[in-house]
């Protein structure tokens, strides 16, 4: 599967852009993909696996951000352990918890 190099626009399917030596795997848009982990009617756990299952499917995209919207009950606080954590173990970024909006979560995904 090739991607485009968001430096030079070229079709790349190796690790590194031929053209202009980018590593394409560090590129990122810069954009911010949104997941709704609790308004399904899920179950700390069901929005567990669907936090789990965003981040991955964010980390091998380009989005630079996970925005998790979490609701304000039992989900958003597993969900803030849980972030938490995988910040502290280094597996993303950082993790904001904007003030003025406590129903989501920013994650910062790894480059
Ligand atoms: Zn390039």
């Amino acid at each position: 599967m090739s991607r485009t190099c968001l430096v030079c626009g070229m079709a790349v399917v190796a690790p590194v852009c031929p053209k202009c030596d980018s590593v394409i795997a560090d590129q990122s848009d810069g954009s911010t993909v949104t997941v709704d982990i609790a308004h399904q009617g899920e179950t700390v756990r069901q929005a567990m696996k669907k936090l789990d299952r965003s981040l991955v499917s964010v980390q091998q995209g380009r989005a630079k951000w996970l925005r998790v919207i979490v609701g304000s009950g039992l989900i958003r606080e597993e969900a803030i352990a849980h972030l938490t954590s995988a910040e502290f173990r280094g597996d993303v970024q950082q993790v904001e918890m904007p003030v003025a909006n406590r129903g989501q979560i920013m994650v910062q995904v790894k480059p």
